[in-house]
């Protein structure tokens, strides 16, 4: 541990706000990975900006993450600081005309269960992808036809230079699963949103209704990051691993679920090698059976060594 760095951490944050040697499969949905050698809870813009200007001092690498609903981590871990926007993170303004702000780190789940008490429609999608608003607008997370693109209006973003700038819908060029804010130096900070007036009732039952459906056709019994690879155009994933054969197929601790083929699990204290080890292999026999090359849609964090 770097003391001097960790020193004035400690100047910046209060003790339970910091974490050192931090297993990273307690913070993530597969529940895999290893130790970060930081992890930071801030509570507000001014601690997230001190702590970039920290890292800058210190050439201290540091990566910014939400709920880990969608990150696979090396079992070495990570050498540098994770910054984990959640809980402390997470207030939500509505207002009158249909204008939601939050910060980063609110829950979906919350965020469109607020939304829905104010009778706005249009977050019903979201209701039950488990990230936070920070994951979803970097990753244009969406579901049964709607996705963060469609009702977002601009997000606040704070540079590696602690330099905060505001970008609009247009300039976050969100696309299918992708956005400016991937690879990038960007942490968001707050995202605003617009929805019309609806009916309460019917959102609410809106919400059930596609809850219902996860819960009909994907594994949520088992450590997962959701639907592991991209939607390749003209096909569905899954189909392409199921009719490949590999329903049910397993590298270590790693499966393919039964359930739903598209989404690989943790389904036996699975390691990030073997989980890493599955994607290639299921790769490797679509491509080989039909010539269609799947992405991953998991960000992967830390050294990966085969
Ligand atoms: C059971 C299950 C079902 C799922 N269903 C869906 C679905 O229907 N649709 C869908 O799109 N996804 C789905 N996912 C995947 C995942 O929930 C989404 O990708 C979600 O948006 C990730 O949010 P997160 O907060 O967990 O991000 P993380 O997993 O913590 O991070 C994901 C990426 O976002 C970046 N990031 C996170 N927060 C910030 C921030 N504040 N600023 C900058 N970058 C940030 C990280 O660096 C990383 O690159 C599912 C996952 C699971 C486990």
């Amino acid at each position: 541990m770097d003391k001097l760095f960790a020193d004035e951490l400690n100047n910046i944050l209060k003790n339970d706000q910091i974490k050192y040697k931090e297993p990273m499969s307690r913070h993530t949905s597969l529940h895999i990975g290893g130790e970060a050698d930081y992890m930071v809870l801030p509570s507000s813009v001014e601690q997230i900006r001190q702590v970039i200007l920290l890292c800058k001092k210190h050439s201290m690498p540091y990566y910014v993450m939400g709920n880990g609903s969608n990150l696979l981590v090396s079992d070495l871990g990570y050498r540098g600081l994770i910054l984990k926007l959640g809980e402390n993170f997470s207030e939500i303004t509505i207002e009158e005309d249909g204008i939601v702000k939050a910060q980063a780190g609110v829950l979906l789940s919350k965020l469109s269960h607020a939304i829905a008490e104010n009778s706005l429609t249009g977050f019903e999608f979201a209701a039950g992808i488990p990230g936070t608003l920070g994951g979803a607008v970097t990753m244009n997370a969406g579901a049964y036809g709607g996705e963060m693109k469609q009702c977002l209006i601009s997000a606040t973003v704070i540079d590696s230079q602690g330099e905060i700038r505001v970008l609009d819908n247009e300039d976050l060029k969100l696309g299918y699963r992708s956005s400016i804010l991937q690879n990038s130096d960007l942490c968001v900070l707050d995202a605003t949103m617009k929805f019309s007036k609806g009916d309460k009732q019917e959102i609410k039952d809106k919400i059930r209704e596609l809850n219902y459906l996860r819960q009909l056709k994907q594994p949520l019994d088992q450590y997962s990051a959701g639907s592991t690879f991209k939607r390749p155009e003209g096909y569905f994933a899954g189909k392409l691993i199921c009719d490949a054969g590999l329903k049910g197929f397993q590298i270590g601790g790693a499966a393919v679920s039964e359930k739903h083929c598209g989404f690989l699990i943790n389904k036996d204290n699975a390691t990030a090698r073997d989980f890493m080890a599955l994607i290639k292999e299921v790769i490797r026999v679509v491509e080989e059976k039909f010539g269609v090359r799947l992405e991953p849609e998991v960000k992967f964090l830390g050294e990966f060594i085969d």
